[in-house]
């Protein structure tokens, strides 16, 4: 048999399709993988082009046998291998899919008395956050794994931002350049409130970009793309300067007050990182111990080792560090026990949900005691009503944060609150 003569790229397109026209109706999320077997052409001049194609036979075998919720499974060229994967509940198991993937191929392949190692790269996309369309979501899932292919990264997870339903996300990323360049992004502070006093002992940064038409644009959506490139590098300078200039009288007048910045995923794995906080920490004349930074949980779970350490580093310069979103990453509950961090940040989504969720309100609970053992100070973020305030202060949780005390206040409207806390 040629190689890839039992490729079948119009019956993956078609079962894909499928899927999300179900997934339409059901609101569920399905994922997009695209496998290529590295050294393809390798095996087939080495071993002869029927080994390339037991290799192929077995790595489908194999992904098949260990991933669960497979819809469709198709060679889509001879050394590429599309999967669908249906009912992905939260966006962070796209790794943990990916990791699957690479782990079920982690042991040679024996044939005869030639062991073979199969190495992959992986690319995936999530039906809807990354494309509505088959052709979008397969072309989100291919460019990233072209692009952990260039950067040797194992697996590769397609943008929120980069939306691959035609809108020009080289475009966006031109004009958030602009936006630096020409001063049109400003910071707005969220307190957080100390459940025990009152008293509002922290401003989170929260960055906004005024658009074209003065419009707002959220940084849910731009943060993402510009981690896709150097420019978050840029923006988060950009944020830890313009905070602490900013704050620095107000954290002068106020000793027991300070101000949480948002770090993302990839700055903390760059040690640079440490070297802005310090100088900019200098320069404005800020006491490291009233900046606090805030590191998303599932940023955590890249490379745990380096991320730590980073962390440490950062924690050495006399900042507190504060988990964000906990709850959403599926991390390992051992890593409690090293994690160089002051606070935890309960994710919105099961703040939200515990007055009418009791699951939810368990989970919240739990999480507050075991930080509470850890000696971390616990902060709920996300709470909307008087309800939800009083369910989390009773369960003993630190702090709070959420539109019900205010919404991110503009500096007017920050000084205000400042005068009247
Ligand atoms: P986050 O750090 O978890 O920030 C909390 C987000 O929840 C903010 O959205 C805030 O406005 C919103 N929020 C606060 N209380 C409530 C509430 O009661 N209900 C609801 N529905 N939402 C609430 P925002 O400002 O749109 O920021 C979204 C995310 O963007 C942030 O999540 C953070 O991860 C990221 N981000 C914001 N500013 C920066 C920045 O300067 N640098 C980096 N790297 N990321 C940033
Ligand atoms: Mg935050
Ligand atoms: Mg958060």
């Amino acid at each position: 048999m040629l190689p890839g003569s039992d490729t079948n790229w119009h019956l993956f397109f078609q079962r894909l399709s499928e899927e999300i026209e179900s997934a339409k109706d059901s609101k569920k999320r399905i994922a997009v993988f695209v496998v290529d077997i590295v050294f393809f052409h390798i095996y087939n001049i080495k071993f002869g082009f029927e080994r390339g194609e037991e290799i192929v036979a077995d790595t489908i075998n194999r992904l098949d046998e260990n991933l669960n919720r497979v819809q469709a499974i198709e060679r889509l060229s001879p050394h590429q291998i599309g999967i669908v994967i249906s009912d992905v509940a939260v966006p962070e198991l796209l790794h943990l899919g990916a990791e699957k993937i690479i782990d079920s191929l982690a042991n040679p392949l024996v044939i005869g008395d030639d062991e073979i190692p199969v190495d992959v790269a992986v690319g995936v996309a999530l039906y809807p956050d990354h494309g509505h369309k088959a052709e979008n979501l397969l072309g989100g899932a291919f460019a990233s794994l072209e692009s952990a292919r260039r950067q040797n990264t194992g697996y590769g997870i397609a943008s929120t931002s980069g939306n691959h339903d035609g809108s020009d996300s080289w475009e966006l990323e031109n004009d958030l350049k602009q936006a630096l360049e020409e001063d049109r992004l400003l910071l707005n502070y969220q307190p957080k409130v100390d459940l025990s006093t009152g008293n509002t002992f922290s401003f989170e940064a929260l960055m906004r970009w005024k658009h074209i038409n003065d419009e707002y644009v959220s940084p849910a959506s731009f943060i993402p793309l510009a981690e896709t490139s150097y420019l978050i590098y840029d923006l988060t300078e950009w944020c830890i300067n313009t905070a602490l200039r900013e704050m620095a009288e107000p954290l002068q007048n106020n000793g027991d007050l300070s101000v949480a910045i948002n770090l993302s995923a990839n700055i903390i794995y760059d040690p640079s990182i440490i070297t802005t906080v310090k100088s900019a920490l200098e320069i404005w004349g800020v006491n490291p111990e009233q900046l606090i930074l805030e590191v998303t949980e599932s940023a955590l779970m890249k490379n745990q080792e380096l991320c730590f350490r980073n962390l440490q580093l950062l924690r050495d310069t006399g900042a507190k560090i504060s988990i964000d979103d906990f709850g959403t990453g599926y991390s390992s509950l051992a890593y409690f026990k090293t994690i160089p961090a002051d606070e935890l940040k309960i994710d919105q989504s099961f703040i939200r949900s515990m007055a009418s969720n009791s699951d939810d309100s368990k989970i919240v609970d739990s999480i507050i005691n075991l930080s509470h053992k850890f000696g971390l100070k616990v902060v709920a973020e996300g709470v909307e009503d008087v309800e939800t305030l009083n369910l989390v202060s009773d369960m003993g949780c630190d702090a709070a944060q959420g539109y019900y005390i205010s919404r991110p206040l503009d500096f007017t409207l920050f000084e205000e609150w400042l005068a009247n806390k």
